[in-house]
């Protein structure tokens, strides 16, 4: 018998209800609990399971965590509330003696950096504990691990320069929304770029440095490069890499109320006095916009993620290998009322929980997605809606960037 604790019922949570509730044969018993109740008790509804059952939370709250922990005991909790609550919700499981999965790394709200090392800090604890807990297991980060682990395990014998390029060529018919939490989203592509190389971390100006990239089924899109979390630990994990760098789509009109947006100040995360009350102008801006939840029913297109990787193959000869997956908008939401972007996060998120629950990713300590076994995940994925394809020996397009 196995219990999992859901926390966070937006976007993701949604999706990963749906994926779990569809496997009753590894979640036998479901909980869905966040801030507001009764966003979980829509997510059952919609479901209508009767394995699913459902409580409240304030994941910042230690105290509130460990009851709700004490009152389900479940082996597992699959936190998609937001980066702000990794700490408070590891340092319950700990408390409680369970186990951990997410899909984001932890950032502190008052200052938009986001690294692993506050998370890593707890790998003792959870060994000692006997407690695995599992890190950045959604698209990207997660499956942009697991392909990267899945292509040095098959295919290469040394990895050197990875490029894991993110597309969503999706149209939601809006002038402008953001397709997961706003609040996170536009605090991680308005930071300064960075990418690895040759043992250094290279700093950019935010999305300074872009090129149009190819992805397929869909054309040339122009593609920037970002910082993204994963990049910090595939470099340490397959330290071959020589490069290894993160660029993700935008389209003109989303940049230019990207612009407007920061140049007004409403992308300030420090609190402003307004009317003899404190605000937080990207908090209060998260409130005016569209609920990436509300994306799904008129959202068209499709988005393709991947890695591309150049290297030695297994005879020790160069090599190219582009692994991706595309995902269409419609298709998610037709099987879960969710737009892709949710999609593509809360499958994996699922398929990581899987993993652990029949003993294939149990391991204890604080782990990202790459050191386990890629291939039980990778079949998964095909199993699940995400299906992946693999290209050998192709123009990877990043090496002339
Ligand atoms: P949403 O904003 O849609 O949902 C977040 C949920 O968390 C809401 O239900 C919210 O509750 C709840 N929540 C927030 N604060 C608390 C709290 N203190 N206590 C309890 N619940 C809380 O976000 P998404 O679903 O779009 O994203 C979820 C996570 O997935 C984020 O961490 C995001 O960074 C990550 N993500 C990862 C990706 C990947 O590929 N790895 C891609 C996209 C997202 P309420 O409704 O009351 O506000």
């Amino acid at each position: 018998m196995s219990k999992v604790i859901i926390i966070g019922a937006g976007g993701v949570g949604t999706v990963v209800a749906h994926k779990c509730a569809q496997n009753p044969d590894v979640f036998n018993e479901i909980v869905i609990a966040s801030r507001t109740k009764s966003k979980c008790d829509a997510i059952a509804k919609a479901i209508g399971a009767p394995n699913i059952t459902t409580d409240s939370v304030d994941a910042d709250s230690v105290p509130q965590l460990v009851e709700l922990l004490r009152r389900h005991k479940p082996d597992l909790v699959i936190n998609v509330a937001l980066p702000y609550q990794d700490l408070t919700i590891m340092d319950a499981c700990l408390e409680c003696g369970v186990n951990y999965l997410d899909t984001a790394n932890y950032e502190p709200k008052d200052v938009a950096h986001f690294e692993y090392s506050w998370q890593w800090a707890y790998r003792e604890r959870f060994e000692k504990a006997g407690l695995t807990a599992i890190l950045g297991c959604g698209f990207d980060p997660g499956v942009s691990g697991v392909f990267t682990a899945y292509a040095a395990k098959h295919h290469f014998s040394e990895m050197e320069y990875l490029d894991i390029v993110d597309c969503n060529a999706g149209d939601h018919g809006k002038a402008f929304a953001t397709n997961f939490n706003p609040e996170i989203n536009i605090r991680e592509i308005t930071q300064n770029g960075r990418y690895y190389q040759d043992g250094k971390w290279v700093t950019t100006g935010p999305l300074e440095i872009h090129a149009p990239l190819n992805y397929p089924n869909i054309g040339a899109r122009d593609s920037y490069l970002l910082y993204h979390e994963e990049l910090e630990s595939l470099v340490i994990n397959f330290p071959t890499i020589k490069r290894a760098r993160f660029w993700m789509t935008f389209g003109q009109e989303y940049l230019t109320h990207l612009r407007v947006i920061q140049n007004i100040g409403m992308a300030r995360i420090d609190e402003v006095e307004y009317n003899g009350v404190k605000i937080v102008p990207l908090q209060f801006l998260k409130a005016v916009l569209p609920n990436p939840q509300d994306l799904g029913e008129n959202y068209k297109g499709e988005t393709s993620i991947g890695c591309r990787i150049a290297g030695k193959d297994k005879d020790g000869n160069p090599t190219t290998y582009y692994i991706y997956n595309n995902c269409s908008h419609e298709e998610a939401y037709k099987e879960t009322g969710m737009q892709a972007v949710s999609y593509t996060t809360g499958v994996p998120a699922m398929i990581g929980a899987m993993m652990f629950l029949t003993g294939k990713w149990v391991k204890p300590g604080v782990h990202n997605v790459e050191e386990f076994d890629p291939d039980p995940f990778m079949e998964q994925l095909n199993k699940q809606g995400l299906p992946w394809h693999e290209v050998h020996n192709c123009d990877l397009e990043v090496d002339k960037i």
